[in-house]
């Protein structure tokens, strides 16, 4: 049957994390859903598309659109194919696609009228195409992997108000890498995992955005060197100054942090992961070993970088003193702000099949595969130690004598300064954060956050007092 849309609601459900009592609304009011907004990019200018992001913003349910799209995650699942039952009940035409649905197609599909596995720049115009045509297809997955000429985001979509960063922005897809606990692989299998823009079309996006902060959510942003070279001398001169993320394989073995620099990198996330070689092994994370993340911090802080350190606890090699281990590593070196995570065996994850087929996943309800819950037998804890001794990792890493003694590791003033107003500001003020969100002035806040962010030291085509300040580094709990 031929479907004209004319209204369409694309939705992100708040995660499951979001709605605890631990839940810190700043972390989930950082960024926009860029993915939804890329997708709404390929309707038809009549259509009357709505981007709603259940983190900063309630759900209407009083509407009927002619189309839903759903972006699940693990954490959301249950909720998304509740909210897909419901409006298929009132007659929309439902679509689910994202990581748990390219996971875990034969359940999304029993919530949804087409589901979509993989990236969906190819197969979402198709699709929109298909049902207009009264063919659409229940299963699309994406063959095809390029950015080219994908039309400009629709970034008048988002309600730029509720979000801290909405200068968000992603100019690849994928990581050249392969480690077992992550979802890229299971993702893009079935076509290339790792491909960019063209360096003119991301500076030409980088260009449309106001302001002067950018967070690049790329997975990788040094992952192909060539890319990434001519972007950041694309970027020399346009006065930004933004974060990122990249893996410490690649922060050492060229100039392209220096180039990052020049065109105002100022913080970065970095995966860690673990300061053992058998968690690395163990997760197959090759790119980090034999490495010297001494080394790592050194250049990042000569440069004058802030770091998010990403840690993971529970692989096989770790016990319970790993925690005390990890956090004096972190603030022995200044790691301005970290990500803790419990290691977490996704579905469709090489990980996940190693302990699946050795008996050890203890619960199959993806609302606890949230990093912070064990669903799995660790072997050289027990899951009670691993779960007390991720929460006291973070407790200790953000105590005030925490705080200043990782401030104290880095040589010049300035950057003392601002590792301790910037990681401070992101842990100890949570009932102000509250305030701002609720009065939704999160806008206000962005140049507070340019100040942090200011170069430590001086860069080559950068205003010395410009400010500075970071978002991966955001992300921690
Ligand atoms: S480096 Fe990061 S994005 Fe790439 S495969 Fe490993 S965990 Fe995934």
């Amino acid at each position: 049957m031929k479907r004209q849309i004319r209204s369409a609601k694309l939705v992100l459900l708040a995660l499951t994390e979001a709605t605890s009592p631990y839940w810190r609304p700043i972390k989930y009011s950082l960024f926009p859903p860029l993915g939804l907004a890329t997708l709404a990019a390929y309707f038809d200018e009549r259509v009357d598309v709505t981007i709603v992001d259940e983190h900063v913003e309630t759900i209407a349910l009083d509407d009927t659109p002619d189309l839903v799209v759903i972006q699940v995650y693990i954490t959301n699942a249950s909720r998304a194919y509740r909210l897909a039952d419901f409006y298929r009940g009132k007659g929309s035409y439902v679509a689910l696609g994202g990581l748990h649905v390219t996971s875990l197609p034969d359940e999304a599909a029993r919530h949804a009228d087409s589901i979509f596995l993989g990236p969906g720049e190819f197969t979402f115009p198709q699709f929109l195409n298909d049902l207009a045509e009264g063919c659409a297809k229940t299963v699309y997955s994406s063959p095809i992997r390029t950015l080219d000429g994908l039309p400009p985001i629709r970034r008048d979509l988002i309600k730029r108000h509720l979000y801290l960063v909405p200068n968000s922005i992603v100019v690849s897809r994928g990581c050249p890498h392969h480690c077992n606990f992550c979802y890229k692989d299971g993702f893009f299998q079935g076509g290339r995992t790792y491909y960019t823009q063209r360096v003119d079309d991301a500076l030409a996006e980088i260009a449309r955005l106001p302001g002067r902060h950018l967070y690049f959510l790329d997975d990788h942003l040094f992952g192909n060197p060539r890319f990434a070279r001519a972007l950041f001398d694309g970027m020399r001169g346009m006065g930004r100054i933004f974060q990122g993320a990249a893996t410490v394989d690649s922060i050492l073995s060229s100039d392209l942090l220096e180039r990052a620099v020049g065109a105002g990198l100022r913080s970065l996330f970095v995966d860690f992961e673990s300061l053992s070689p058998t968690g690395l092994a163990q997760s197959q994370k090759r790119q980090n070993l034999g490495r010297d993340y001494r080394a790592v911090v050194r250049r990042l802080d000569d440069n004058g970088v802030m770091i998010n350190g990403s840690f993971v606890f529970g692989f096989d090699g770790d016990d319970p003193s790993v925690f005390a281990r990890t956090v004096d590593w972190a603030i022995d070196n200044g790691i301005t702000t970290a990500t803790f995570h419990i290691l977490t065996p996704y579905p469709c994850t090489g990980l996940f099949a190693q302990m699946e087929a050795a008996g050890r996943i203890v619960s199959r309800d993806w609302d606890r595969y949230d990093t912070r819950t064990v669903i799995f037998e660790p072997r050289g804890m027990s899951a009670a130690e691993l779960k007390k001794g991720y929460d006291w990792a973070y407790r200790e890493f953000y105590r005030w004598r925490s705080i200043a003694r990782a401030s104290s590791a880095h040589e010049s003033l300035k950057h003392r300064i601002k590792h301790f107003a910037y990681s401070a500001g992101w842990k100890k003020f949570e009932p102000a954060w509250n305030a701002v969100i609720r009065l939704q002035r999160l806008a206000h806040m962005r140049p507070f956050l340019e100040a942090l962010l200011s170069p430590v030291c001086a860069v080559d085509d950068e205003p010395v007092a410009a400010s500075h300040l970071s978002i991966r580094d955001f992300f921690p709990d």
